[in-house]
């Protein structure tokens, strides 16, 4: 097995070494099909954005695995003890960006596969083992794209993101929105032959803030309340002697289970007005949840302790997982959010260290998250 581990270790560090900023996926994606091909996956594919698809098995339960291979950008070199985009290993810890969002869970699920492999925990199930592209700028784009080739809907997802190996059933769904207030331009020396925008927007602003804490005192869904937030404004103008004509803010909506883009965004134009122009800058991202006692989640659980992962060795006292929630939006959004595909969530890596400096992530991790991903198929071929 220590052959095994090393290899993982090294495919990790050379994906992290290996940047891969939304929509430059090329190298890193070719070097997880390498990967894929040289651990004896049974086939193969990239498709035009990047992603890569490997297939374990031939059998009738369909199982997709994914993890996103782009990462965030660094904004503050400076505060990084180690070069982001050179991997560091020390002390059993990986350090870099994408280290924990989310090359640690594609080597994971690229590895488990291989784990299936050797083992022999092959049964009547098909695993696709997705690396997909394009997760950070768009959740839902890339899987989409990848659903889309794979040209039927699997029976289950499970999407590797960080969840500190606890399993997750859901998340809150996101928009992004831009509200433009308009007003009439003139020389800021006489104010009162114009009408300014930033004035107009002003209490639009405040009945955002007013909205969120009618949000707060809503009935509690399973995921919490809706939350909003304005998140950036300004004025294009010619200059700052000019009285602007326009003042747009940008809104951060965070959603619940049920709620559509059509009424966020009614709820957002009845407060600011038909004078206000409001507008999705960003697609809407369903949120979703899967039902406590689904089967899924219930292979899920019996998974993870055929894996090991409930041992007393490794949490005193602790027999069952955890079932958490995200708070974050994932690639979920799509697969449950709008195709309805039962789904769940598990990975290795802790998600306070996603999109930070100093990314890092615990190896022993994603040795235990490969043990828990290659438990899985067999376990939910034969219970569901
Ligand atoms: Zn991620």
């Amino acid at each position: 097995m220590k052959k095994f581990e090393n290899d993982c270790l090294k495919f990790l560090l050379k994906m992290v070494s290996t940047p891969s900023l939304s929509k430059q996926e090329k190298a890193v994606s070719k070097l997880v099909a390498k990967e894929m091909k040289h651990l004896g996956y049974d086939s193969v594919k990239t498709d035009k954005l990047g992603s890569v698809v490997g297939r374990i098995g031939n059998g009738k339960k369909k199982i997709l695995y994914d993890a996103h291979i782009d990462t965030v950008g660094v904004a503050d070199i400076k505060r990084w003890k180690t070069n982001p985009f050179k991997a560091v290993y020390k002390n059993g810890v990986v350090y870099g960006r994408g280290s924990c969002d989310d090359k640690g869970c594609v080597a994971s699920m690229v590895y488990s596969g291989a784990l299936i492999k050797k083992l022999g925990l092959l049964g009547n199930f098909t695993l696709y083992v997705s690396a997909s592209a394009q997760e950070e700028v768009a959740e839902g784009y890339g899987i989409d794209y990848v659903l889309k080739n794979l040209g039927f809907r699997p029976d289950c997802v499970i999407i590797g993101e960080p969840s500190n190996l606890k399993i997750v059933r859901g998340h809150k769904g996101r928009a992004e929105l831009k509200v433009t207030a308009v007003g009439k331009a003139c020389h800021a020396s006489v104010p009162e032959e114009g009408e300014n925008a930033i004035y107009n927007a002003i209490p639009l602003v405040k009945n955002i803030d007013l909205l969120n804490k009618k949000y707060t005192r809503l009935k509690q869904s399973e995921l919490g309340n809706p939350v909003i937030s304005v998140t950036q404004i300004g004025a294009e103008n010619a200059s700052t002697n000019t009285i602007p004509d326009n003042c747009s803010f940008y809104i951060d909506r965070r959603t619940v289970e049920g709620e559509t883009a059509k009424k966020v965004e009614n709820e957002i134009k009845k407060i600011c007005g038909k004078r206000a122009k409001t507008e999705y800058i960003k697609k809407f991202f369903k949120a979703w949840i899967l039902p406590k006692n689904h089967s899924l989640l219930k292979s899920a659980v019996l998974s993870y302790k055929k894996a090991g992962l409930a041992n007393k060795s490794w949490r005193a006292g602790s027999k069952n997982p955890e079932v958490v929630l995200w708070p974050f939006c994932t690639n979920g959004s799509f697969t449950m959010g709008e195709k309805h595909i039962p789904s769940i969530g598990f990975g290795p890596g802790e998600e306070k260290y996603a999109h930070t400096s100093n990314e890092q992530i615990r190896f022993k991790d994603i040795l235990k998250s490969i043990k828990f991903y290659s438990a899985f198929p067999l376990t939910f071929s034969e219970k569901s």
